[in-house]
Formats: C-alpha cells, sequence, structure tokens
C-alpha cells in the first residue's frame, strides 16, 4: 500500500505558539515550514519572566484565564494541562522549578536556553525557517503571498502571529488581519498585563518607590478585585504584577463608562487599631520632634513626607504633647487605604498580553482547526483567550500550539 501524503503545513509566526506547532506537526509527520517575519525566531520569548522565562503554572485552572467563550478555554486545558507542558519540555532536557506561588521556570532561570531548546528541536526534526518571511495574503487554500511577493503553498496553515504586546517583538496586529481575510471575526483587542496610570500629585516625587502591599481596585466605591505584592510608583503610572492582575478589569471598567480608582493598604501586616495605638505612642514619646520622624522606621520613608502633608500635618514643627486622635486616625486611614484615582492603563509598547482577538465561537477547541476555513488552525495569543500573569498566557501558547501542530498533520490523539 502506497503511505498516505504527509501535509505541507506551513506555520506562520515564530513565536512560543509558532515554534510548538511546528515541532508537534513535525513529530506528527508532517511536512512542515515556519514563517517568520523578523530576522529570529522567538523574541517575545527572551523578554518572558524578566530573561527568566515563567513558562507555565502548577495550577493553569480555567478561572486564570480570559475571553468571551469559557467553555473554549475550558476545553483546551483539560486536554493539555501543565503537567503536559513540563513533560514536553522535560523530553526536551529541561530541568524546570516551581516557585512556592505556583510559577514554573527553568532550572537555569534562562529564556535563551528554552528557546535554544526549542530551536535544536526544529533542526533535529529538519523543519526549515524562513526568517524575514511576512506573509501579507492567504487565499485558495493556500497561496500564501509575502509582503516582499515571493510565495509559498501549504495544503495546512497554522496561523500564530499573536497579539499586540511589544510589536518591537514582531507581533504588531497584522496577523489578525490575516485571519479576517479567511473570514474570521475579531473581538475587539486591548492592552492587558499592562501599568495602569493614575492622577496624584504626588507621583513625581514617589517616582521609583517599590513597596509590597495590599491593593484593591474599587469600582463606583465598591471593591471588585483585590491582590497583593510589590508595587513601583513611576512618573504616571503604578506597575508591579499586582497592577498587571487589575489592568484588566480597569480598562472593562472604564470601557463601560464606570469609574475605577484604587486603594492601597502600604503595611498590610498591621491592622488599623494596632497601627493607630502606635503612631500615638510615638507621636506621645517624641513630642519636640517632627512628626517625620514617628514614621521612621514603620514604612518607606518616601512615603512619610507624602501621607503626612495628605493627613494635614505641618511637617517643619514639633509634633507636640498632643496630636489628635482624627489626626492620628486620617493617617491611618491613609496607610491602611490610599485611594488613588484612575484615568487608564498604559500601551501596547508596555503590555505583555491581548485582550480580544479572533472569534473562538470560529475554532474549534479540539483541534484549534477554524470551522470557516477547513486546513486552517490557530494558536497563540492570536485568539481572544488572555491568562493572568504567572505562566498561563506561555502555557496558552504551548497548548494550544501542540494541538493545532497535531491536529495539521492529522493525526489527533
Ligand atoms: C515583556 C513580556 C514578558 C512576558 N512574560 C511572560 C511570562 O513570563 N510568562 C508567560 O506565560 N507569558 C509571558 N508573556 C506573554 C507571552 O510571552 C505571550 O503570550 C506569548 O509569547 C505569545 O506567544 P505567540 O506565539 O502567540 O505570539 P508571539 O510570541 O507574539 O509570536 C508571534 C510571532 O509571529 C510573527 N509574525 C507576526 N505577524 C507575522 C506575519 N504576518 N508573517 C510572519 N510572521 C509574523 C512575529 O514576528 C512573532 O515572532 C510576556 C510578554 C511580554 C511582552
Amino acid at each position: 500500500m502506497p503511505s498516505p501524503e504527509k501535509h505541507r503545513v506551513a506555520v506562520i509566526g515564530g513565536g512560543a505558539a509558532g515554534l510548538m506547532a511546528a515541532i508537534a506537526a513535525a513529530r506528527a509527520g508532517a511536512d512542515v515550514f515556519l514563517l517568520e517575519k523578523t530576522p529570529r525566531v522567538g523574541r517575545k520569548l527572551l523578554l518572558t519572566g524578566n530573561g527568566r522565562c515563567n513558562l507555565t503554572h502548577s495550577d493553569c485552572s480555567p478561572r486564570r484565564y480570559h475571553g468571551r467563550r469559557p467553555e473554549f478555554f475550558r476545553t483546551v486545558l483539560t486536554s493539555f494541562p501543565a503537567e503536559r507542558t513540563l513533560s514536553f519540555f522535560k523530553e526536551l532536557g529541561l530541568l524546570t522549578k516551581t516557585e512556592e506561588d505556583g510559577r514554573v521556570f527553568p532550572l537555569c532561570d534562562q529564556a535563551s536556553t528554552v528557546l535554544d531548546l526549542l530551536r535544536d528541536e526544529l533542526s533535529r526534526l529538519n523543519v526549515p525557517i524562513h526568517a524575514e518571511t511576512e506573509i501579507r495574503n492567504i487565499r485558495n487554500r493556500f497561496d500564501l503571498t509575502c509582503a516582499d511577493n515571493r510565495r509559498f503553498k501549504a495544503d495546512r496553515v497554522i496561523l500564530s502571529t499573536g497579539g499586540l504586546a511589544h510589536p518591537e517583538t514582531g507581533s504588531d496586529g497584522k496577523g489578525l488581519l490575516l485571519a479576517e481575510q479567511c473570514g474570521h471575526h475579531l473581538v475587539p483587542v486591548f492592552p492587558v498585563l499592562v501599568p495602569v496610570r493614575v492622577r496624584s500629585p504626588f507621583l513625581k516625587s514617589l517616582k521609583g518607590t517599590r513597596t509590597d502591599c495590599d491593593i484593591e481596585l474599587t469600582v463606583d466605591g465598591k471593591p471588585v478585585q483585590r491582590e497583593s505584592g510589590e508595587i513601583i510608583f513611576n512618573s504616571d503610572n503604578l506597575s508591579g504584577i499586582p497592577l498587571f492582575q487589575l489592568s484588566r478589569k480597569v480598562t472593562e471598567c472604564l470601557q463601560a463608562h464606570r469609574r475605577p480608582s484604587l486603594r492601597i493598604d502600604l503595611l498590610p501586616g498591621i491592622n488599623a487599631k494596632v497601627l493607630a495605638e502606635e503612631l500615638e505612642g510615638r507621636f506621645r514619646t517624641r513630642p519636640q520632634e517632627p512628626p517625620e520622624r514617628a514614621l521612621l522606621g514603620l514604612l518607606n520613608k518616601r512615603f512619610i513626607p507624602v501621607l503626612l502633608k495628605t493627613a494635614g500635618f505641618k511637617t517643619e514643627s514639633p509634633s507636640g504633647s498632643t496630636v489628635s486622635r482624627s489626626r492620628v486616625s486620617s493617617l491611618v486611614e491613609l496607610i491602611k487605604g490610599w485611594s488613588w484615582e484612575i484615568t487608564g492603563t498604559l500601551g501596547w509598547a508596555e503590555a505583555q498580553a491581548t485582550a480580544g482577538g479572533v472569534d473562538t465561537l470560529e475554532v474549534d477547541p479540539l483541534t484549534m482547526e477554524s470551522r470557516l476555513t477547513p486546513g486552517l488552525f490557530f494558536a497563540g495569543e492570536i485568539l481572544d483567550v488572555d491568562g493572568d500573569c504567572g505562566g498561563f498566557n506561555l502555557h496558552w501558547a504551548w497548548a494550544t500550539g501542540a494541538t493545532a501542530g497535531r491536529a495539521a498533520a492529522g493525526t489527533e490523539d
């Protein structure tokens, strides 16, 4: 019996999802080639986890993902849990470690090692990589035309061109237009996992300050999401993982014309009553000293003049023997619930991920194949699914890449 023809599979986009898709398709026996717009594949991968690559999370539960159709990502994640990412990389020779909060990193803490291993595997599988090859048109199942008019032919195509976050890495959103050319609808996109813009006269004096705190997003006065961890004060925004985690809801609220704000608890480990007693004691025992002195050692000293001024203290003169109870309680309220007006988020250049993308109603979650154009598959951030900060987005890239690659080769398992 003649052996069945191998499928000729084109993978468009050499990010995490495309690299995984090309490996999976080649392992499953397809004749695969990879087309990448920039001079090198995996540029964004090198930036991940601050160069350490937070490649998955020990608990990739669907509640850590967002998008219009939760049933879609639930199906994908059920068939591709974190263990499958770990076993894939273990097989490539990568040892990993799981941190206390569940984030998984390479033991060597190097994103570049992850990329080296993926590239080595592609080379072992004889998958050609055509760099500096930007696909502009997909027609007739499937003629692919490049920006410089070169042409490629394939009988299956995996579209893994990413979203719009950090466009200098190559993912500038134009790949979404290719999906539209093939008849797909797009859910409107916006940047997520991004610093939050705030308005405050004090930001300039706090620029560069970092502190561990609890932070709460309130909408029309009601708390809607709470996060903890280190935040950084910048000239017109607050950044750090807690802000990244809140950023999606911030944009959703602003889009719905609601008024989000932040409340920061600068001393989450001390309750308000204990803090009030501590402050009263400090002012009582140091009446000759300026009030700043009483706060020294309690919190980051760059906050002290700002907090005292906001709470109505005169910072130059001595505290005096009687700092009123009401003044102390305003100071406590401020330290435990400092309110910040939100004006928006930063943009694509600072974002780690894209909300929105190809509408997943039009994609089969078991194969990643288009329900509109047979032979067209999707993988990664191009889809209308985004994860929290913590390894969830790379996990999505691996999971969808592996699923699309296997299915495009024609061997679903
Ligand atoms: C700074 C930063 C840090 C991050 N850290 C983490 C982390 O630690 N853990 C985590 O889980 N997630 C992290 N993320 C998110 C994660 O990196 C992405 O979700 C993931 O890389 C998306 O992979 P992708 O393959 O779908 O898209 P991309 O990695 O964006 O790759 C898309 C590729 O397609 C190419 N391309 C685009 N258009 C075309 C075209 N027309 N023709 C040919 N090629 C094209 C692009 O050049 C690019 O190489 C981080 C993101 C950023 C920006």
